[in-house]
């Protein structure tokens, strides 16, 4: 007797296995995900063994933003059914998503790995979390392991890069792998550029130069044939680059922008490998600047500079304006100012949004380097980017070398013009604290723009910095 009363509230309670199943679907369509947390609580109490509840609780802690608790609870639900196609198909997406989210959402791209890794465990014959890490290790500038993850995916399904999302991922990669430090995985790089962007000139340029460099002849002779219209271009850079930059052997030669963007990139190559300051003694570098120049001239010619405000207020100076060889050059750099105050130490200054947008991207992790310390090209440097809409375009306003933990914002959060946004420091590639600000188009390339409230130290209306003067902003 007394047996069947202390059974009856469990009864009551306890739902049946069958009827946590049918739950599930209705409450992820409603979005209704903090009963799903309770509910599945509840189910895994009842029926620890039962890997599809883990799954579903995973899925209620992402909707309810507890990303950690979601990851555990899938590696659980692995645990429990390892054998199980449906388990691992819907645990690996909710891995993948839980590196996603570490990685686009909270810039833990180091974190962000180490899960793509687990998830891939989980389905080694899938190409997505290969693709992905790869797009990490690329954030992280580790060029040899984003190729190797990258390239990995591309072997397990080849089409996949047909896919707008993961074309651009691989465009991103390939662009910046192809100037890795490194030869070899410019050359990997390189074989990658030529399998999937055969069409992109801009591209196959670039992939162009480690393979000169590499000096087999057989294989520059059959990819030239695949670029018959660039045959001169590439003709004559073999020539300059066997000469070792001392003829100009492209002084008449007429072209598009990207041919005189390869141009400069040619010439840079004969001194890429010297030390910061002899690059800059060297007499190649104003045949660099040269070239680059020609190509952003080219690229914005015509083009209505936009107006903005001065990412910094007060009495400052620009102490590397446009078209310096130090880094301001080319399509990616030309319209880079370098700002700072005129006398006293820039650390610590406050940086403010020069146009109202959007957080696109930042890193705020980076070490400052200690004052006095010479140019380091490898050092990398904490940034804010943030994007703007202004006439249904897309632009960026670019803010590099600010101090390491003085980003307080997230991405995706909007911001007003004169917004503090940062302030100065000096990680990455420095001399010395200083701003270095440019603007962006939608091609990510640097264009020309204005400052409003701008006058010389006399008082006199500016519309730009200029090298070496003295300004107040307002
Ligand atoms: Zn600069």
């Amino acid at each position: 007797m007394t047996g069947i009363i202390l059974l009856f509230p469990l009864l009551l309670f306890a739902a049946s296995r069958q009827s946590y199943y049918q739950k599930w679907q209705s409450l992820f369509q409603a979005k209704n995900y903090p009963e799903m947390v309770r509910i599945y609580q509840q189910a895994i109490r009842e029926y620890p063994q039962e890997a599809w509840f883990y799954v579903f609780l995973s899925l209620g802690y992402q909707g309810t933003n507890q990303w950690d608790l979601s990851a555990s609870m899938a590696q659980k639900a692995l645990q429990l059914a390892p054998q199980d196609k449906n388990i691992i198909n819907n645990v690996y997406s909710l891995l993948v998503q839980y590196a996603g989210y570490l990685g686009f959402q909270k810039q833990e791209w180091n974190k962000a790995v180490t899960w793509y890794k687990i998830a891939s465990q989980a389905k080694p014959d899938d190409f997505l979390a290969y693709h992905m890490l790869g797009n990490a290790y690329r954030v992280l500038q580790k060029y040899d392991l984003s190729f190797e993850a990258f390239g990995k995916a591309y072997l397990l399904n080849k089409n996949h890069v047909r896919q707008k999302g993961f074309r651009e991922n691989l465009l991103a990669a390939v662009r910046e792998g192809l100037k890795a430090p490194d030869l070899k995985t410019r050359q990997n790089f390189s074989e990658l550029a030529f399998l999937v962007f055969p069409e992109n000139k801009e591209i196959i340029l670039d992939a162009m130069i480690p393979l000169l460099q590499s000096g087999n002849q057989q294989k520059i002779q059959s990819r030239m044939k695949r670029v018959p219209n660039l045959k001169p271009l590439l003709a004559t850079a073999v020539r300059v680059l066997k000469n070792h930059c001392e003829q100009d052997e492209f002084l008449f030669y007429k072209g598009d922008y990207l041919d005189y963007s390869f141009i400069g990139k040619v010439f840079y190559e004969c001194i890429r490998n010297l030390p910061y300051k002899q690059q800059m003694n060297h007499p190649v570098i104003n045949k660099v600047v040269y070239y680059h120049t020609l190509a952003a001239k080219e690229y914005t010619k015509g083009m209505t500079p936009i107006k903005v405000q001065s990412p910094l207020k007060g009495r400052i100076c620009c102490y590397q304006g446009a078209g310096g060889k130090s880094f301001h050059y080319g399509l990616q750099a030309q319209f880079a100012y370098d700002l700072g105050l005129c006398q006293k130490n820039s650390f610590g200054t406050p940086i403010y949004a020069a146009l109202s947008g959007v957080v696109d991207s930042i890193e705020n992790n980076q070490p400052d380097r200690p004052p006095g310390s010479p140019v380091d090209l490898k050092a990398r440097a904490n940034f804010v980017v943030l994007r703007h809409n202004i006439g249904g375009k897309t632009y960026y306003s670019v803010y590099f070398h600010v101090r390491r933990g003085s980003v307080r914002m997230r991405v995706g959060q909007s911001v007003r013009q004169g917004d503090k946004i940062a302030e100065i420091g000096n990680s990455g590639v420095t001399a010395g604290p200083h701003l270095h600000f440019f603007l962006q188009d939608a091609n990510r390339y640097s264009i020309p723009f204005e400052i409003m409230n701008l006058s010389t130290a006399d008082g006199t209306p500016a519309s730009i910095w200029q090298e070496g003067k003295e300004y107040i902003a307002r």
